[in-house]
């Protein structure tokens, strides 16, 4: 079985873990998000390309969620000392060989993908990690500058991991995206997967940018794979992180059903009957998991047309997250079979 995940960091991550769990023989492909690239200390970073390399490849710092284990912080005290910034991102000493080694490749010509692919040669995650595209694709977030009151864009970092999402988000912005290619072997592992599954990632700066790069999007509504996602949103608030400042920026409500009708459904507009109007774009869902405590949920999200379950969505360990993974890979078949 060929299974395709268009997955973000530390929630694709997790999930991928337990989904190697539960389905030891796929083949399993991930379309890694990589809007939140930046470039720092004249490095590329990759942040939820390394997380889910570090994660599936056993040197993740497994409370942390991103980084690398037993990391030491020898460059950043050095760097600091130059007076040399930005001190807000976290780069281990083993962190910064890994973006050494992916600026040097870049330097040299390679493409991402290549290069990926050749940090994962070291790692062996088990899947097939393939950046969603080549290209420069930044997600910047407009804000009001707390200290002007300007308007302004911020690289999605800043507003993360600086501003930690305490300002109000006016708009998500993936600066790039119109003009970017998919990474090679991206939109044929969509079209050509037995399941297509969208982890319990950020909708809007996760799985939300990857759909946002021309071609995706058209492959996961045209595949003849079920389409099926986990809710990220559990209860009416993120499980970690702060979802919903961008949801809120987006106008999506922070619930699970909000979600699942953003992303929309899939079916309506493959058979063109109740397709989506021209300015909305095409739906990607046929099935959607919601936690055990939202299903009351469950009801409006089958009226959009996306049938839907509610199971315990907590990845407390692997086996959680694999009873998680079978879950969805069961209602993929339910939705084959219909
Ligand atoms: P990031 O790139 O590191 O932010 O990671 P992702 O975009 O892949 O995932 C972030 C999302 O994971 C957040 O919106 C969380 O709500 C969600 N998340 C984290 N842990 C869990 C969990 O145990 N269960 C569920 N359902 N969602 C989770
Ligand atoms: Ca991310």
């Amino acid at each position: 079985m060929r299974i395709t995940v268009l997955a973000g960091g530390i929630g694709g991550a997790r999930f991928l873990r337990g989904l190697k769990a539960a389905a030891p023989d796929a083949e399993i492909t991930v379309v890694g998000n990589t809007g939140d690239d930046i470039h720092l200390f004249g490095l590329k970073v990759c942040p939820d390309l390394d997380t889910l390399m570090y994660t599936l490849g056993g040197g993740i710092h497994e409370e942390q969620g991103w980084g690398r284990a037993e990391e030491t912080w020898s460059v950043k005290g050095e760097l600091a000392a130059y007076g040399v910034g930005p001190s807000w991102f976290g780069l281990g000493d083993k962190d910064f060989a890994t973006h050494i080694v992916r600026t040097q490749m870049l330097a040299a010509g390679y493409p991402l993908s290549a290069v990926t692919e050749a940090l994962c040669d070291r790692w062996q995650p088990g899947v097939r990690l393939l950046p969603m595209t080549d290209d420069r694709v930044e997600t910047h977030v407009v804000i009001d500058d707390p200290d002007s009151g300007e308007r302004r864009a911020v690289h999605f970092q800043e507003y993360w991991v600086k501003l930690h999402a305490a300002v109000d988000a006016h708009a998500i912005v993936p600066v790039g995206a119109d003009g970017a290619k998919p990474g090679p072997g991206v939109v044929e592992a969509i079209r050509e997967a037995d399941v297509v599954l969208l982890p319990p990632s950020n909708p809007i700066v996760s799985v939300g940018t990857i759909l946002a790069v021309p071609g995706v999007r058209e492959a996961v509504v045209a595949t003849t794979a079920p389409v099926v996602g986990l809710s990220p949103i559990i209860g009416g608030a993120p499980v970690r992180g702060m979802a919903d400042k961008v949801l809120e920026a987006v106008g999506v409500e922070t619930s699970a059903a909000a979600v699942a009708l953003h992303y929309g459904a899939r079916a309506a507009d493959r058979s063109g009957a109740g397709r989506a109007p021209a300015e909305r774009p095409a739906g990607v869902l046929d099935g959607w998991l919601v936690d055990s405590s939202d299903a009351a949920a469950v009801p409006a999200v089958e009226a959009a047309g996306i049938s839907c379950r509610a199971v315990p969505l907590w990845m407390t360990d692997t086996e959680a997250t694999a009873a998680m993974a079978r879950a969805a890979l069961a209602l993929a078949e339910e939705v084959r079979a219909k």
